[in-house]
């Protein structure tokens, strides 16, 4: 089983790899930030409450998000691994998780680390935003705010993770072109099977 967190701010890429690694290596994706947009458009309760910290772009509670996590890992039983996009993203959520992976036997593999310049993500969420039509990246001031909030909240699971599982963190430069940075990805996982 092989198990990747991709790590990194909000517009950093992360989804567009974890489509390529999910095509390469056949893992389950997991990203918080989609099952809550789904819990949205379905209306259901979780979403209700979760909309109302995504449309200002805070995080939502931690505890909402790391039962919905559990909740999403047991649904999957057969699988070669899971890579997980946007979550943990407070230290908080990363205890906990890593509390839940030893109860189920399970490793965290790799933890990929894209790096992108705040200007550059702003460009790309508002691009995004116009051609989406995600609410969270439509206005400036919400983009800012959640760049702010990953450096405040999100930004120090790099040091968490370097001090706890320090030979699996991967840095890469995220300003390259998609296929660039999904080679890297790809070399990198190949470093371990199964
Ligand atoms: P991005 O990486 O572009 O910010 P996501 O789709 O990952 O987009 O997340 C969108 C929003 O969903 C976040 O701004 C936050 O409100 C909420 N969210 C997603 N994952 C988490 C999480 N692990 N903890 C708390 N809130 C989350």
């Amino acid at each position: 089983m092989i198990n990747v967190i991709l790590f990194g701010p909000p517009g950093s890429g992360k989804g567009t790899q974890a489509d390529f690694i999910v095509k390469r290596n056949h893992l389950t994706h997991i990203s918080t930030g989609d099952i809550f947009r789904k819990n949205i458009s379905q209306k259901t309760n979780l979403g209700q409450l979760a909309n109302e910290y995504m449309k200002k772009g805070q995080l939502v509670p931690d505890q909402l998000t790391i039962d919905l996590l559990e909740n999403e890992l047991d649904s999957f039983s057969d699988t070669n691994g899971f890579i997980f996009d946007g979550f943990p993203r407070t230290i908080p959520q990363a205890d906990a998780f890593s509390t839940l992976l030893k109860t189920k036997n399970m490793f965290v593999s790799f933890i990929i680390s894209l790096e992108v310049s705040e200007n550059e993500l702003v460009r790309r969420l508002l691009r995004r935003g116009l051609e989406s039509g995600r609410e969270d990246d439509q206005n400036e001031e919400i983009v800012r705010n959640r760049i702010q909030v990953y450096e405040k909240q999100t930004s120090v699971l790099k040091a968490y993770y370097l001090n706890h599982l320090p030979n699996i963190v991967f840095s890469i430069d995220g300003e390259r072109t998609i296929e660039q940075i999904s080679n890297d990805i790809s070399n990198i996982l190949s470093t371990k099977q199964g």
